[in-house]
């Protein structure tokens, strides 16, 4: 059989070598629990402090600054049933700002405390080449807004945010206005390629994921800027800062914190990271009539392209794809299984045939100019046979 060919990094990625080797000790040997006092627990300790350095230092934040998860999922729930459970605390109903183009764990939790009565939301919408439209954020700041959530980039289409520029836009509100806003950012789709610096970025409150970025499944990290109070999310032995209470997943962790210490060393991949995704572009838009990307090709990660052929439903060609070895996926993953249209793509203003025909091919650390040469001819392939 033909080696298959993995393009959907923005679903997960592969867990690099020296990740698998530094967690590794952590489920064979040291397996204590980092609450213990006696050694087994106090090695564990320090390897958490260790990742929760890293983690620290690619951020540009301070060590109390850092609070792990089970997900990226996770910590952005964090960040916002923290900050409204600290409003319902005091019996205020808060409103809440998030992009219409959020990750689910933003959207579904934001439209579950709305649809409960607990917040007022709005949602800030994106152009057509899905950039959030600051002119319009910016009309929708209220003195009762508690938090705003704007991904740093998109995971359907790679779309960069202007989150310095939404972060100035809330300090001069706050500023004006003696009001408290605070801005939290979903980087687990930008952290491989843009600078994730919180003080420079100005942020409050920052999510990243352990499998996007060659990392393990199952870990996560919400940077809190110091001062910024939240509510516990679990409750129970207090772990990290009693905010998030349970045994601490330490090989993820530890791998969590080898994962972010590669990322700098391997920025230089990402050049040739976006030379093989544009040679992607040119040759299927030079082999395949009526196929158009969707979202700005200037403003967008590396790896990412998002692209419709018109006449074929996505769902179909995902399937074929696999068949002929080729793994890609309808926007984000989740799409794939469920068969959901993107609210990513509607929230762009895109045509029903463009949304329906789009699929999201992801590139990595690992991709070949042979994989690349290879899917571009299952590709063609298969959308001819699909039109016919
Ligand atoms: N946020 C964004 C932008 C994502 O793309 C994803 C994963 O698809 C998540 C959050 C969720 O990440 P996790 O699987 O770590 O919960």
């Amino acid at each position: 059989m033909a080696k298959r060919i993995y393009l959907d990094n923005s679903a997960s990625t592969p867990v690099e070598r020296e990740v698998f080797f530094a967690m590794r000790p952590y489920f064979l040997k040291k397996y204590g629990n980092a609450s213990s006092v006696h050694s087994f627990g106090r090695e564990v300790q320090d390897a958490i402090d260790n990742a929760r350095l890293e983690v620290a230092k690619f951020l540009n934040a301070s060590l109390e600054e850092i609070l792990f998860t089970s997900s990226a999922t996770e910590a952005s729930n964090m960040a916002l049933v923290g900050t409204i459970r600290k409003f319902i605390k005091n019996g205020k109903k808060p409103h809440i700002i998030v992009s219409a183009i959020e990750h689910e764990s933003i959207l579904e939790t934001a439209s579950y405390f709305h649809k409960i009565g607990q917040i007022e939301l709005s949602y800030a919408p994106v152009n057509k080449d899905g950039i959030l439209i600051l002119d319009e954020f910016k009309r929708l700041l209220r003195k009762d807004t508690a938090l705003v959530s704007v991904m740093h980039a998109n995971n359907e289409v790679g779309t960069i945010q202007p989150i310095d520029e939404v972060s100035k836009i809330i300090k001069s509100f706050n500023q004006e206005n003696k009001t408290d806003v605070l801005f939290h950012t979903d980087s687990a789709q930008s952290a491989n390629f843009l600078d994730c610096n919180v003080k420079r970025l100005g942020v409050d409150m920052m999510t990243l994921s352990g499998h996007k970025i060659y990392g393990p499944k199952g870990v996560g990290v919400l940077f809190l800027k110091e001062g910024v109070k939240i509510e516990p999310f679990l409750l129970g032995s207090k772990q990290e800062k009693g905010l998030r209470s349970g045994t601490e997943n330490a090989p993820a962790i530890v791998g969590m914190g080898k994962a972010v210490s590669l990322v700098k060393q391997k920025l230089p991949l990402n050049k040739k990271i976006k030379e093989l995704r544009d040679f992607l572009l040119e040759s299927l838009l030079n082999s395949i009539d009526n196929a158009y990307v969707n979202g700005s090709l200037k403003r967008r990660v590396e790896h990412n392209l998002n692209i419709s052929f018109l006449g074929v439903k996505n769902s179909d060609l995902i399937k074929l794809l696999d068949l002929n070895g080729v793994a890609v996926s309808a926007g984000a993953a989740c799409y794939s299984k469920s068969l959901k249209q993107s609210h990513v793509l509607r929230a762009m203003g895109l045509s029903e045939d463009r949304i329906d025909s789009a699929i999201r091919i992801s590139l990595g650390r690992t991709t070949t100019k042979s994989d690349i040469k290879r899917a571009v001819k299952i590709i063609k392939e298969s959308v001819t046979k699909l039109r016919r």
